[in-house]
């Protein structure tokens, strides 16, 4: 099965956008893994068919009634998550230590519900994304467990493409959502920052032996930059896909679904994708 992951090192690069905007010409199974701000269900509008839990990692837990307050666990985490016997869940990191050392068997050892996973149908197909509760960090299995069921329902309906919308950053997120992918099309934003976001995502993209390809997003904004990053690319021998100009109607445009897209922003996404398919 092919897949293309949509990535960009940082938010605000526009690449929720461009993925919605693929999406709209994809025949695949698109997934939001960008779980810690995801927003395209925003701009798809699906209609949620299947709520799956999501289960974090395990955390510790005192039973007030079992513990003697001997002070053991206290001593031996690292992270100093145990105070006044009770376990910060916050600063737990779930290594287990004090559920196996304590000698009354006092502690809980349990993996709590930290979000939803749902899946979904929009205009243009099969949706999964996740929310997770407030405060709860993404660790990377999430993702996951998103790319999975996304690739699940791909199989079933004999579906040959995954189209991931990957998380912002260089971390576990990123790397999770690009396993098993053909090719990052990493979104660029011409300014100095978006650069060396950039490079940092393409190198993370090619050690992970993901071909990467870039789309230089209002690149018209600063054109100084863009021959930067321009002159990067070709350094490198990445192929630059597209060259989207700014254009204030892409947001009307997307959030009234308003197809074909219209104006030279939208043709330049028409000639993306058809490049993308090139490459898939
Ligand atoms: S090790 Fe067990 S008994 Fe001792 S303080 Fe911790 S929870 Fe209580
Ligand atoms: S599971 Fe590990 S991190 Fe969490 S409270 Fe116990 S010793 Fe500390």
């Amino acid at each position: 099965m092919r897949q293309l992951t949509v990535i960009s090192g940082k938010g605000g690069a526009g690449k929720t956008t461009v993925t919605a905007m693929l999406a709209t010409m994809a025949n695949a199974v698109i997934a939001d893994c960008d779980v810690d701000a995801p927003n395209l269900h925003i701009l798809l509008k699906p209609k949620v068919k299947e709520t799956i839990p999501f289960y974090g990692g395990k955390r510790a837990r005192i039973l007030k009634e079992k513990c003697s307050e001997c002070g053991l666990c206290v001593e031996l985490c690292r992270f100093d998550a145990i105070k006044d016997f009770e376990v910060d869940e916050f600063r737990c990191e779930g290594c287990g230590l004090c559920y196996r050392a304590c000698p009354e068997k006092a502690i809980e050892f349990v993996s709590e519900k930290r979000g939803d996973i749902y899946v979904s149908e929009t205009e243009f197909g099969d949706f999964v994304y996740a929310l997770l509760y407030p405060g709860e960090e993404n660790s990377g299995k999430l993702v996951s467990e998103v790319r999975n069921v996304a690739k699940k329902i791909a199989e079933e309906k004999e579906i040959d493409l995954l189209l991931l919308d990957g998380p912002a950053g260089v971390g576990c997120p990123v790397i999770a959502s690009l396993a098993g992918a053909n090719v990052a099309l990493v979104v660029a934003e011409p300014t100095l920052s978006g650069l060396n976001d950039m490079i940092r995502v393409v190198e993370l993209a090619e050690h992970f032996k993901v071909k990467p390809v870039v789309a230089i997003n209002k690149f018209d904004l600063n054109t100084n930059v863009t021959g930067k990053i321009e002159e990067f690319c070709e350094s490198r021998g990445i192929e630059i896909v597209g060259k989207i100009p700014f254009d204030e109607s892409i947001p009307e445009q997307i959030s009234q679904l308003k197809l074909p897209f219209e104006g030279k922003a939208g043709e330049e996404i028409v000639k993306i994708w058809k490049e993308l398919e090139g490459l898939l």
